[in-house]
């Protein structure tokens, strides 16, 4: 299938950054975005990923580079120079100066329910297009995954065609291709769109040297958790555990504590003075795995997988407000 690349460096690359936090699915989306990029287009390039503890709501950054067949690769490891950026959380375009290094003219995809212009005054745009679509909502309501509202307008925004793409996601998710599509669907129809033309409100901001290539320079040592890459600002894992998390039965938990032994998030569970008292559902990623352990007792089980189908909460649980 013949396609022409949206935009390139001086080299031939076309730099595609998601900024995301673990347990988003950004790495996934982009997996599977490169794989159509190299296996419908003919298309060559590059990937690479950072991510880290999701325990700590470590920031994740995916990039993908795309250039023509033939064009000789020179460059590997994340980039800090996008001409397309995807934004899973805009709480974190400050913190993580997701600004700098853009190309002029480029497409931000932002999740959030703030307009453009606003969106633009945050990133500090020189010139380029913002597309802001309210992902998160569209993941709760549609019991998808952050990952698949966002890809959808990326995928859209680099011209790949629609139908491809959701038959691709389709083939790759087979479990939850109705969910999927209808995020899909609904994230093209419900996104805000300005572009903007280099006006001098912002100058271009160099790249960030602390989300350049690492090396001995810059690397972390060994176990460090940087507190401004590693915060929880904007985190809510409300989207990534799909509304369904354990429900809690206080009067057959013994506080055991075999559930902190395997909990992927050990935030999702709520002690207080030794005792075990709910699920906060901001943290718990809804991946059952306490469920499975926790004993059974002549009460029943203290933890269950909730009945229904589990719609997403907006609401915070009662213990976890009083926490
Ligand atoms: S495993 Fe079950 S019984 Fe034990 S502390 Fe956790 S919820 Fe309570
Ligand atoms: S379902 Fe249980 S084990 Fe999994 S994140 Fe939530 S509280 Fe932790």
């Amino acid at each position: 299938m013949s396609y022409k690349l949206a935009a390139t460096d001086d080299l031939g690359f076309c730099h595609i950054l998601l900024s995301a936090l673990g347990g988003d699915g950004a790495n996934m989306a982009a997996k599977l975005l490169f794989k159509i990029g190299c296996t419908e287009f003919g298309l060559d390039g590059g990937y690479d990923a950072r991510y880290g503890s999701e325990k700590k709501g470590t920031p994740t950054d995916v990039s993908v580079r795309f250039c023509a067949i033939g064009t000789a690769i020179r460059q590997s490891g994340p980039t800090n120079t996008p001409h397309f950026l995807v934004v899973f959380h805009a709480d974190l375009i400050v913190p993580l100066e997701l600004g700098r290094g853009l190309y002029p003219g480029a497409v931000c995809i932002v999740n959030t329910v703030e307009s453009p212009r606003r969106i633009r005054d945050r990133l500090r745009l020189h010139s380029g297009k913002l597309v802001c679509v309210d992902a998160t909502r569209i993941a709760f309501e549609t019991r998808s995954r952050l990952n698949m509202p966002l890809l959808a307008v990326l995928s859209h925004e680099l011209r790949f065609p629609d139908e491809l793409v959701k038959q691709k996601i389709s083939r790759q998710w087979p479990a939850a291709v109705e969910r999927n599509l209808a995020s899909f669907d609904r994230a093209l129809q419900g996104v805000q769109t300005e572009t903007y033309a280099f006006d001098g409100a912002y100058s271009l901001a160099r790249p960030s040297a602390t989300r350049g290539p690492i090396g001995w320079r810059n690397m972390l040592n060994g176990g460090t958790v940087d507190a401004l890459y590693h915060t929880t600002a904007g985190r809510d894992n409300r989207v990534a555990a799909r509304g369904r998390v354990p429900e809690f039965e206080p009067e057959s938990c013994t506080s055991c504590g075999i559930c902190l032994t395997v909990c992927s998030d050990p935030g999702g569970l709520l002690w207080k003075e030794g005792r075990m008292v709910g699920i906060d559902d901001r943290f718990c990623k809804g991946c059952m795995r306490c469920v499975e352990v926790c004993p059974e007792t002549k009460k029943g089980k203290a933890l269950t997988v909730p009945n229904g189908n589990g719609h997403a909460t907006a609401e915070i649980t009662p213990a976890a407000k009083g926490r």
